[in-house]
């Protein structure tokens, strides 16, 4: 027998259309709220918080530097604050959750990318060119609204690597100490979603259905994230965004398929694949990193490949090692 502990996280999600974000926000018991993301978005949020709306904040940015959340924080203080509704990508999200952290305000979360942030109970923040990621259920938002329409205008480049971010989420699950038969479920069918999705929004970034698919998986994707422990990937990218300011979504996008033959997972060749035909970075050389920058590191000799690009080492498929057993007996004396 196996033993294993899931915990289901407590979120409220919703799917359905941003106009329910006022209805959202009062079952959160929110009156004055603080509403966190870019004009091109926000805008049609604020309409529908409508008198619920006490201020704005649009400097969001990624991997949560300090100095804008201590810029946030003062105009929380001065607008004597209940809530924060943040509208946009991880980098939204993460500044809702670290204002949350410091203050305990309750989140609701309009997320426009596949990020998955909006699930978690994690929180990586910078400061002096350092990402620090800490894990409470303190920063993880009451409740998500998901509006497909909203990804509608997500460029197909950015969804392609934010989407495969999500699928990272997914792909972590699976080789997780503490993977378990739901967060196994999970990621199965994020899996199927998103591999599925990217393709079809990378041909037309209009397609309602793909992206519906998208959103869902990153929707199951980043669940299970937020149930396991988190490993060799995030580790990785975490340490390059941090340290070199790599983005985000396209590092976890050009490592990914190195990090899952790193770790013996079959389907590395097909998400290399799945990869090598969508619009993003092939290479960490592309993102700006050299040889010389990770020469040091315990992983250099994965990171040297994913800055060359080139195709990963397939791992020995389970059919491979099952012959070679059974050659080995054949063999035997
Ligand atoms: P992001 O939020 O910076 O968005 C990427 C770009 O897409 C931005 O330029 C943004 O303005 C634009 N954009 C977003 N939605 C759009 C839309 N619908 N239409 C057009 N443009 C749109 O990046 P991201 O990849 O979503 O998130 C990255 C950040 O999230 C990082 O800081 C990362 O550390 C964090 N993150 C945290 C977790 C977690 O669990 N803590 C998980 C994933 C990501």
């Amino acid at each position: 027998m196996t033993s294993f502990t899931y915990a289901a996280n407590p979120v409220r999600v919703v799917f359905g259309s941003l106009d329910a974000v006022g209805a959202e926000a009062d079952l959160l018991g929110l009156r004055r709220v603080l509403l966190v993301g870019r004009p091109r978005y926000a805008d049609r949020a604020a309409e529908a918080l409508g008198p619920r709306l006490a201020a704005r904040f649009e400097d969001a940015a990624m991997h949560t530097p300090v100095d804008v959340t201590e810029r946030a924080l003062k105009v929380v203080a001065e607008y004597d604050v209940d809530g924060v509704v943040a509208i946009g990508g991880g980098s939204a999200t993460g500044l809702a959750k670290a204002i949350a952290l410091r203050t305990g305000l309750p989140q609701l979360i309009v997320p426009t990318t596949y990020a998955g942030s909006e699930l978690t109970s994690v929180l990586g923040q910078t400061e002096d060119g350092r990402k620090t990621t800490q894990r409470t259920p303190e920063v993880r938002p009451e409740t998500v609204l998901y509006d497909v329409e909203l990804t509608l205008s997500l460029p197909a480049a950015v969804s392609a690597a934010s989407g495969l971010n999500a699928l990272a989420h997914a792909v972590e699950a699976r080789y997780a100490p503490d993977a378990n038969p739901m967060t196994d479920l999970l990621a199965a069918e994020a899996v199927k979603l998103l591999t599925s999705a990217l393709p079809r929004i990378a041909k037309d970034p209009s397609d309602v259905d793909a992206r519906t698919d998208a959103l869902r998986g990153a929707w199951l994707a980043g669940t299970c994230l937020d149930a396991v422990t988190m490993g060799l990937h995030h580790r990785l990218c975490h340490f390059l965004g941090g340290k070199f300011g790599l983005p985000h979504a396209e590092t976890h996008a050009v490592l990914l398929p190195y990090v899952m033959a790193h770790q013996g997972l079959e389907d590395a060749g097909e998400i290399f694949e799945l990869a090598a035909s969508l619009p993003i970075p092939h290479s960490l050389a592309e993102l700006g990193l050299t040889e010389a920058d990770i020469a040091d590191e315990p992983e250099a000799d994965l990171l040297r490949a994913a800055i060359t690009g080139t195709r990963p080492a397939a791992p020995p498929s389970l059919k491979a090692l099952t012959k070679q057993v059974v050659d080995s007996f054949a063999a035997a004396p």
